[in-house]
């Protein structure tokens, strides 16, 4: 019979020694390779009290951006719900009125907006689409959760603290 690949193996049919009669070897060169495993570096850590680093490129958690002032930066383009291959973005978009230029940089701003993360691939393309630097995604990623609803995060879960007025909450944030 002519071989695919050179890992064929021949199946040994000869008959057992009275050592492979008896298994004893067998087990003792087992529990010999467990013993070797103590010395061995451990590739488990303690979560969550040991954490691993990311990958400079891992793309983790929804962020709502705002600008220097504080003021929130998306508009309601609705070009990252477009871009996003897993349909995981909704919003509904509302005009500025004259008082709130302190809270929102444009005209048009985001009244609601969500994002299942059930759905979301973490593929970064919304973060590509945004004309205005909006979202982006952070080095965290969504705790677990009981329930579905859990999942689909609202601006408050997305929305970075105000640099102006939550000082503390934005530079936990922001890991500083
Ligand atoms: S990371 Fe990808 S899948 Fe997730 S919301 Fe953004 S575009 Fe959609
Ligand atoms: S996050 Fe960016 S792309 Fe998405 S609606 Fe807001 S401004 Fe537009």
């Amino acid at each position: 019979m002519q071989a695919l690949t050179n890992r064929i193996k021949q199946v040994d049919r000869s008959p057992m020694t009275f050592l492979e009669r008896i298994y004893l070897w067998n087990i003792i060169k087992g529990m010999f390779i467990t013993f070797m495993h103590m010395f061995k570096k451990k590739p488990t850590i303690r979560f969550p009290e040991q954490k691993r680093e990311f990958s400079p490129v891992f793309r983790g958690l929804h962020v709502l951006n705002r600008d220097e002032e504080g003021r929130e930066r998306c508009t309601a383009c609705g070009l990252c719900a477009v871009a996003c291959p897993a349909e995981a973005i909704t919003m509904e978009g509302a005009e500025r009125l004259q008082n709130e230029e302190h809270l929102y940089r444009e005209e048009k701003y985001a009244a609601k907006y969500e994002i299942n993360m059930l759905r979301c691939i973490f593929c970064g393309l919304c973060e590509e689409a945004c004309p205005k630097d909006a979202i982006y995604l952070s080095e965290t990623f969504a705790p677990s959760n009981f329930t579905r609803k859990g999942f689909i995060y609202g601006k408050p879960d997305l929305l970075i603290p105000n640099v102006k007025t939550e000082v503390g909450e934005f530079a936990k944030a922001k890991g500083m």
